[in-house]
């Protein structure tokens, strides 16, 4: 019988500390297997007194969640005991979709993304830093990158903040079309350019570049940025990428399906974007741009990431905001994480800005953080609470409408249908 040899073998095996390494291993591996395959099929319905499903506001509605995603949004006499494994009343909190930041530099910062994610962010599109195919989203940080940042040689960010992990410089349109190839294949899921000239008034990058000096590993290159930056003042503008190459950049990320995206902050950046058809602007620009520019930006439907709060010191951003709003100009949530006056997560402050300065009702502000900015990205319904949509879910105690900074602290923040933040008392 071959039984009794195994287990004779095993029993000499055993007493060996040798067969103990190979057995923990295997034991471990076992436990960890169970155990995910738990939380995977745990089912969660979730009861709360408001909830902002991504297009509108909703009372009297639960929220079934099912292998990571929205299983079933309908009113709580609609479901059984028994449907999911945990029954969770969040009582008087409001529910609502993670927010999606359209503008964010993590990696390149070092902005840890466990923070980022517990404090209500559950996507994130990292446009300038290192390239990376997209990835988290389930009980992670979901992470979209453009990977560095194309500009013009000895241009910004490279003449602030160097081009290590940062910036491709290119000087011609082959070479421009042969990074938008590399930064595609690499994972990049937009094409990001700077088109800035410097000087500002009131722009992070103009007025002073402190978080770029935090970094010890940049203290060498600190003393010549500084240099640089305090010849900014009395120099010649930054050199630009050319109508031509910008152009060439917009064609070759257009034939592998993705768009371009473009830091402009001034006029003379805003008209090259323009004429060479770049599909998004990454700031809502520092200087007041004049109505024609904007008008035409409306015409050619470019879409503007907001970053209002990190340039509410310039100049144009209100005239520029109000203006691009009554056009009905598409503005997205976007708070620039890693800058230093912004929080790593949500910033309330943004919303505020979007409520004043482009005068939209909590709900529009809302979907610009989470549907409109989840359907911008191309994933089907996230930034929703729809059946089918990826279940990234954050909740704040109370009525939202009057409490908005509560946003930026959530007590329960689900990614991809797993719990990682919960303050709610008596929840497992
Ligand atoms: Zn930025």
């Amino acid at each position: 019988m071959k039984t009794p040899n195994f287990t004779d073998t095993f029993s000499n095996c055993i007493q060996h500390v040798r067969c103990l390494l190979i057995a923990m291993p295997i034991v471990i591996f076992f436990s960890v297997q169970v155990y995910a395959q738990e939380i995977a099929s745990t089912s969660l319905l979730l009861h709360a007194a408001q909830i902002f499903d991504g297009n509108e506001m909703r009372n009297g509605v639960s929220v079934l969640v099912k292998d990571g995603k929205i299983a079933k949004i309908a009113s709580r006499g609609s479901f059984e005991a028994g449907d999911a494994s945990i029954d969770i009343n969040l009582g008087e909190a409001t529910l609502l979709p993670g927010f999606i930041e359209l503008h964010a530099h993590l990696t390149f910062q070092k902005v840890p993304e466990d923070i980022v994610l517990r404090h209500g962010v559950t996507t994130v599109r990292d446009v300038g830093g290192p390239v990376h195919q997209p990835y988290g989203g389930d009980s992670s940080l979901r992470v979209l990158t453009s990977g560095q940042i194309i500009t013009a040689p000895h241009g910004y960010p490279i003449v602030t903040m160097g081009a290590k992990d940062l910036a491709i410089p290119v000087a011609s349109e082959a070479e421009a079309r042969e990074a938008v190839r590399r930064l595609i294949g690499e994972g990049a899921v937009v094409i990001k350019i700077a088109l800035e000239p410097g000087g500002e008034p009131g722009a992070p990058w103009s007025s002073h570049h402190d978080h770029a000096h935090h970094d010890v590993a940049h203290t060498v290159q600190a003393d010549s940025r500084h240099h640089a930056h305090t010849a900014a003042h009395h120099q010649p503008a930054w050199p630009m990428l050319s109508e031509s190459v910008v152009k060439a950049i917009v064609d070759e990320a257009h034939r592998h399906q993705r768009k371009v995206s473009a830091h402009v902050a001034e006029s003379s950046g805003v008209q090259i974007a323009l004429n060479a058809g770049v599909d998004e602007w990454a700031h809502m620009p520092c200087d007041l741009i004049p109505e024609p520019l904007l008008q035409q930006a409306r015409a050619q439907n470019v879409t503007i990431i907001s970053t209002l709060d990190t340039l509410s010191k310039c100049g144009g951003i209100a005239h520029n905001t109000t203006v691009w709003a009554e056009l009905g100009g598409e503005l997205l949530y976007g708070a620039e994480i890693a800058h230093p006056d912004i929080p790593w997560g949500i910033d309330a402050q943004e919303l505020m800005y979007l409520m004043h300065l482009a005068k939209m009702q909590l709900p529009d502000a809302l979907r610009a953080a989470t549907a409109k900015a989840g359907q911008y990205l191309g994933i089907p319904l996230l930034g929703t609470i729809q059946p089918g949509a990826p279940a990234d879910l954050i909740a704040i105690r109370g009525n939202l409408e009057q409490q908005l900074k509560r946003l930026e602290y959530p007590d329960l923040v689900i990614s991809g249908g797993r719990i990682v933040v919960n303050h709610f008392n008596a929840l497992p």
